[in-house]
Order: C-alpha cells, then structure tokens, then sequence
C-alpha cells in the first residue's frame, strides 16, 4: 500500500502483516526486567522506561493504531560481539525508520524496536524533550509486549544462537489519511 513492504524485503527484511499488539498480562515481569538494567538503557533515554510512559500510557498508544508489521532479520554474527550486535540493531532501526518516513505522509506511524532509541547518540532524557519525535523508537518490551507469543503469532520462534541474532521491530500503522 505504501511501497515500504517491498523496500524492507529488498534490504532482506521479512516482514509480516498482524494485528496490534497488546499489552500484556505478564507487563509487570518486562518492566522488572527493564528496571534490573542489564542493556544499560534504562531511564537513559524517551524509548525505555521509566520516560517511555506507564503501561497504561503505552497501551493507549497502541490501541491508536489500525495495524502492525513485524519486521525481521537474521544477521550472522557474534551475539557476545557488542559491536556486531550495535551493527545489526542500527540497520534494522535505519531501514524501519525510513520505511516509517514513507508511510508517514498517508497514515501515522511509530516504530517500535529491540531496546531504547539511540537516534540522536546522547537522548535529551530527562532534561528536554525528544528532539526528534517522529524517528524516536520505543522500546518493545517496555511495551509490554510479550515477544515471544507475538512471534508465535506469526509462526515464527524466539531463537538464541550462536552464530547469529535474529532482530525484530514493529511497525504501528494507523488510519490512512484521505
Ligand atoms: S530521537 Fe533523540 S531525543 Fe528523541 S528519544 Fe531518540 S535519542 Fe532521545
């Protein structure tokens, strides 16, 4: 419809239409999670929590939206190579983005990814608003969202290898504009 689905299937992406994702019954277990801070990006930026919002608030955003995309890759490498990993997450955020800038004059859009948003290298949180609000990814299990049974959704599996990572963000579509 918007031309962004063959755009991230020629960069290697799979992408997978499905409905909105929900909060889930065990957001309580992700937010603990989040607040043990093992990725290091709690409360660093306006994507993780606690700037992210509460659950209600993130529920709210995602009931505004119509539909949703899974957007996934696998890239093979080190998942113990930090810079690797930093790589990979990079071009998946880049290629969402730009396919996010391609829907955004027909519908609005928000992206949502693996981990906070790093858009800007150093966020404004807390002490300023987001400076680009419109390429600002939030953070999927600061969601909420159960990965794994939205992966099962789509007949997919949550992999851990060795040799590899398979990365996901979601794409929020809402009401085409006429
Ligand atoms: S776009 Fe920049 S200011 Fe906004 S959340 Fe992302 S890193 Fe922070």
């Amino acid at each position: 419809m918007y031309g962004f689905e063959e755009r991230l299937k020629g960069e290697g992406f799979e992408v997978i239409e499905m409905e909105v994702p929900a909060v889930s019954p065990k957001a309580n277990e992700f937010r603990a999670l989040c607040e043990k801070n093992d990725c290091k990006e709690y409360g660093t930026n306006w994507g993780c929590p606690p700037g992210v919002g509460t659950l209600e608030e993130c529920g709210e955003t995602l009931k505004s939206y119509q539909g949703a995309f899974l957007v996934m890759k696998r890239y093979t490498l080190d998942p113990k190579n930090a810079k690797e990993m930093k790589r990979a997450k990079d071009n998946l955020a880049d290629s969402s983005r730009r396919a996010a800038d391609m829907i955004r004059p027909s519908a609005p859009v928000k992206v949502l990814g693996d981990g906070g948003c790093d858009y800007c290298g150093v966020c404004t949180y807390p002490g300023g608003a987001c400076r680009y609000p419109l390429q600002r990814m939030d953070s999927i299990s600061g969601y909420g969202i159960d990965m794994e049974e939205l992966l099962k959704k789509a007949g997919k599996k949550l992999a851990f290898e060795d040799g590899a990572a398979t990365l996901n963000s979601i794409i929020l579509v809402g009401k085409t504009r006429k």
